[in-house]
């Protein structure tokens, strides 16, 4: 599964690098970084948690 990222809608609160900070990084610009388009095996629970936990929907898994 791919991370598929809308930056319009990010507005880099970092909620998602709460919840899965192996794969996303707000840096220090605000700006949300994908650390890894490619979601690891081991973090595709965390990363599906963020995915849902983004408040503006910016964030989407694509098979
Ligand atoms: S939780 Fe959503 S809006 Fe916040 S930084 Fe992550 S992708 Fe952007």
């Amino acid at each position: 599964m791919r991370i598929v990222l809308d930056r319009a809608k990010c507005t880099g609160i970092g909620i998602c690098e709460a919840l899965a900070p192996t794969v996303f990084e707000v840096d220090d610009n605000g700006e949300l970084v994908v650390l890894s388009t490619e979601v690891p095996e081991e973090a595709q629970n965390e990363v599906t948690e963020a995915v849902e936990g983004c408040p503006t929907m910016a964030l989407r898994l694509q098979s």
